[in-house]
C-alpha cells in the first residue's frame, strides 16, 4: 500500500486542485492521512425514526418519514424560500430551502417516501426543518447508517459547497479506495493488555460508527495512543536527561540553613513546607540535576522554601539566583529576603532593568567574583553581560511569565548546569501539569500556614455602591487597607469598562480623609515602586490598580479585595487578585462587583468564586470553561493545540493511566 503520509490528497477522486487547495488552507489537510485523523466533532444517532406529533422546536437533530404533500414559493427578494409541507400521517411540518434551485423540487417527488433529517425550529407557530438532509425510504437502511458524522468545515469551504457530507463523502472514498488495512502502530501484545481496537478498526468506526458503543472504543483507542506517544516521549526524554546530565552534588545541608532554622525563622514551617524541601535537598544531592515544578496556591509560603533551598546552595560553595516575573516582585523579594537574613553571612543582591550604570557594575563584578552569593532578577539577569561565578541553583519565580527559550539562557551562564526550581502559584490542573512541565518531576505544597482565616468571597452589583462605601470605611478605620481593582486604565472603544482614573477619583471625593495610591501598567517603573511602598508603609490606606498587582505583592495588612467589573476576568486571574488578602490574621474579604448584564459564563465564574477558595479546583472549573488552549501557559509550549482527539480537561484519567504505563516502560526499558 502507498504510504498516505507522502501522497497529496489531491489525487482522491473527488478532491482535485481547487478542494485539495482549501482543504491545506482552511484545516491543514494536505495528504489522505491527514484526512483520516480529521475526526468528526460529534455523531449524531439515525437510528430511531421520530413521529411529528411528538417533536417540538426545542430537540436536537431528529428524522421523520413520510412525503412531500405540495411545494411553494414563499416570500420575494432575498427572503424568497421554498417550502416543502410534508407529512408522516401524525402531523405536518414545513421543509425550508432558503437558497434554492429548480433540482430540489425535480430530486424530491411529491408523494413519494423519504426519510429527512435536520434540526427542528418553530416559525409562525409551525415546525420548520432547515435545508434537510433527504434520503428515498427505499435506499436508506437506517440500522446501517447508525451514527452520522459530522465535521467541522470554515465559512469560506461551507461557500465552495465543502461541507461536512462533503467530507464525509471523501472519507468513504478513501476507505474504499484502500486494499489492505491502515497498518498498525502498537504492538500486538500492548493493544491485547489494554482492551484495544486495532488502528484500523478505530479509524473506520470513528468514521462509520455502527453504533454508540462502537464509537466509544474507537474513540477510547485513539485518545490513547495520542496521550501515550505524548507521555511516552516526555518521560524518555527526562528519563535520558537523568541518565546523562551530570548534576552538582550538594552534599551538606550547611550552617546557614540550621543557623536560619533555629535563630531566624519567624514560625514553624507547614508540614507541607518541610516535605518539599526534604525532597529538594534530596534531588540536590542525588548527582543529578534537579528540574522541579513547586506548585503551591496564592500564600503558601513559596518565597521561603526557595529561600531555605537557596542558603543550601550557597553552604555548597555555589551563588543561587531567584527571577521574578516584575520589578515590583523582586523587589518586594529583595526586600523579605535581605531582612529575613540580616545578620547572618549571606551578600544578596538585586539586579533589575532600572538598576544601571554605576549601582549596577559593583553587582556585576560582585556576582563574577563570586563574592554576591545570592541575586534577586527580574529578566535582566538574561542580559549577556551578566555572568557568574559558580550558580548553583536557579529559582524562577511565577513561572508562566518566562518562556522556556529564556529559562534555557540562564543555563548556560556556567560551564555545568544548575539546579532548577520552577514556582508557580497559577494552579495548573493536573492533566495539564502533566503535559505541559511533564518532563519536570512536582512538588507541591497543598496546606497554608495556620491560623489563616479563608477569605470570604461576595458578588455585588455596581448599583449598590453605599453599603460597599460604608464597609471600606469601618475597615480602614480598624486599621486595615484596601485594594481596588480595575480591568483597563484608558476606556477606549468599550464604553461601558470603568475608568480606572475616574474610579480613581471618585474614591478620592468618597474618602477625603484617608491617603489614595494609584498603580497602573503605564506609569513610569519607579513612580509604580513610589507607590507601591507607600502602600507597603501603610501610608496609603487604599491601593486603586489595574491587575499590575495581580502576581506575589505581598501586603499582609491589607484585608479587602475589590474587584470591579468582575465579569471581565478570568477565573485564575481572579484567585490571584483574590490571592493578594487573606494574609496576614484579620478576615478578609473579596467583594465582586459587577453589572447586572451578566453572561451565562460570568455568572458560572462567579458562583466558582463565592463557593470554594481552593485553587486547583478554580482551575479544574477553569480548563473545564475554557478549554486548554486559553489557559495562561500554554500558548508556547503550543501541546494542547496538537491534539485531534484527547480532551486535556475530560480525559484527565486516561492521561494519568498512560502516563503510569509509560512510565513502566521506560523504566524497564529506557531503549
Ligand atoms: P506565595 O506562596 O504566594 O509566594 P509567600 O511566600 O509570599 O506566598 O508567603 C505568604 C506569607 O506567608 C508571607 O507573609 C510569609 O511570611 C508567610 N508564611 C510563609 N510560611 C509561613 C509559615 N510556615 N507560617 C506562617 N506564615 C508563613
Ligand atoms: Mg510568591
Amino acid at each position: 500500500m502507498k504510504d498516505l503520509t507522502k501522497i497529496s490528497v489531491q489525487y482522491l477522486p473527488g478532491v482535485g486542485q481547487s478542494r485539495a487547495a482549501l482543504l491545506s488552507k482552511e484545516l491543514n489537510i494536505n495528504t489522505p492521512h491527514d484526512l483520516l485523523y480529521y475526526f468528526p466533532y460529534k455523531h449524531i444517532d439515525r437510528s430511531r425514526l421520530y413521529y411529528i406529533n411528538e417533536i417540538d422546536g426545542n430537540m436536537p437533530y431528529i428524522q421523520l418519514k413520510g412525503r412531500i404533500l405540495s411545494y411553494e414559493t414563499v416570500g420575494t427578494g432575498r427572503k424568497m424560500r421554498l417550502v416543502g409541507h410534508f407529512s408522516d400521517g401524525t402531523g405536518f411540518i414545513d421543509l425550508v430551502w432558503f437558497q434554492f434551485g429548480s433540482y430540489i423540487q425535480k430530486k424530491y417527488k411529491l408523494n413519494t417516501d423519504y426519510i429527512v433529517f435536520g434540526k427542528p425550529t418553530v416559525f409562525n407557530g409551525r415546525i420548520n426543518l432547515a435545508h434537510p438532509d433527504i434520503d428515498a425510504a427505499n435506499e436508506l437502511d437506517l440500522s446501517e447508517i447508525g451514527l452520522r458524522p459530522y465535521y467541522n468545515t470554515t465559512e469560506r469551504m461551507k461557500r465552495m459547497n465543502l461541507t461536512s457530507s462533503t467530507i464525509h463523502k471523501l472519507v468513504t472514498t478513501l476507505f474504499a479506495s484502500l486494499t489492505e488495512p491502515i497498518p498498525e502502530t502498537l504492538p500486538d501484545f500492548f493493544i491485547q493488555q489494554n482492551h484495544l481496537l486495532p488502528l484500523d478498526s478505530a479509524l473506520r468506526a470513528i468514521h462509520f460508527p455502527k453504533n454508540p458503543e462502537q464509537l466509544r472504543q474507537a474513540e477510547y483507542r485513539l485518545k490513547f495512543e495520542e496521550l501515550f506517544y505524548i507521555q511516552l516521549n516526555i518521560i524518555r526524554y527526562a528519563h535520558s536527561r537523568r541518565a546523562n546530565v551530570k548534576g552538582l552534588r550538594f552534599p551538606i545541608v550547611g550552617q546557614l540553613f540550621h543557623d536560619f532554622y533555629s535563630k531566624k525563622l519567624p514560625f514553624p514551617l507547614t508540614n507541607a513546607q518541610k516535605r518539599v524541601i526534604r525532597e529538594m535537598r534530596d534531588d540536590m544531592n542525588s548527582g543529578k540535576q534537579m528540574n522541579r515544578l513547586l506548585q503551591g496556591d496564592v500564600g503558601s509560603g513559596k518565597t521561603l522554601v526557595a529561600m531555605l533551598t537557596m542558603l543550601i546552595a550557597i553552604s555548597n560553595g555555589y551563588q543561587a539566583c531567584i527571577m521574578a516575573p516584575t520589578e515590583i516582585l523582586a523587589e518586594q523579594h529583595y526586600a523579605t529576603i535581605s531582612s529575613m537574613l540580616e545578620g547572618l553571612p549571606v551578600s544578596v543582591a538585586l539586579l533589575t532593568g532600572s538598576i544601571r550604570g554605576k549601582r549596577r557594575e559593583p553587582i556585576l563584578e560582585g556576582l563574577q567574583d563570586g563574592s554576591v552569593n545570592l541575586l534577586i532578577a527580574t529578566h535582566a539577569v538574561l542580559e549577556d553581560t551578566v555572568s557568574f561565578h559558580a550558580l548553583g541553583l536557579v529559582v524562577v519565580d511565577e513561572q508562566h511569565r518566562f518562556g522556556v527559550a529564556q529559562r534555557a539562557k540562564l543555563w548556560n551562564k556556567n560551564d555545568f548546569l544548575p539546579h532548577v526550581l520552577v514556582m508557580t502559584a497559577t494552579p495548573i490542573p493536573r492533566t495539564l501539569a502533566m503535559t505541559l512541565y511533564g518532563d519536570l518531576d512536582v512538588s507541591v505544597i497543598d496546606e497554608l500556614p495556620p491560623g489563616r482565616k479563608p477569605v470570604v468571597t461576595e458578588h455585588r452589583y455596581d448599583k449598590d455602591k453605599g453599603a460597599l462605601f460604608r464597609f471600606i470605611r469601618a475597615q480602614v478605620n480598624e486599621g486595615r487597607q484596601i485594594y481596588i481593582v480595575y480591568p483597563l486604565i484608558k476606556e477606549s472603544e468599550k464604553m461601558d469598562l470603568k475608568n480606572l482614573e475616574e474610579g480613581y477619583k471618585n474614591i478620592k471625593e468618597v474618602f477625603p480623609e484617608f491617603n489614595i495610591s494609584m498603580v497602573h501598567g503605564q506609569m513610569k517603573p519607579a513612580e509604580k515602586e513610589e507607590e507601591m511602598q507607600k502602600f507597603v508603609r501603610n501610608e496609603t490606606q487604599i491601593m486603586v490598580a489595574t491587575t499590575v498587582i495581580e502576581v506575589g505583592v505581598n501586603v499582609p495588612n491589607a484585608s479587602v479585595m475589590i474587584i470591579e467589573n468582575a465579569e471581565r476576568f478570568g477565573l485564575s486571574q481572579l484567585h490571584q487578585l483574590r490571592g493578594r488578602v487573606g494574609r496576614g490574621a484579620d478576615q478578609s474579604y473579596c467583594i465582586l462587583v459587577t453589572s447586572f448584564k451578566l453572561t451565562n459564563e460570568s455568572i458560572k465564574r462567579i458562583e466558582i468564586m463565592t463557593r470554594t477558595n481552593d485553587g486547583f479546583e478554580i482551575a479544574e472549573a477553569d480548563l473545564k470553561l475554557r478549554g486548554p488552549g486559553d489557559l495562561e501557559g500554554t500558548q508556547q509550549s503550543g501541546i494542547a493545540f496538537d491534539l485531534h482527539i484527547a480532551n486535556l480537561a475530560r480525559d484527565g484519567q486516561l492521561l494519568q493511566h498512560v502516563r503510569n504505563l509509560a512510565e513502566r516502560i521506560v523504566t524497564e526499558d529506557p531503549d
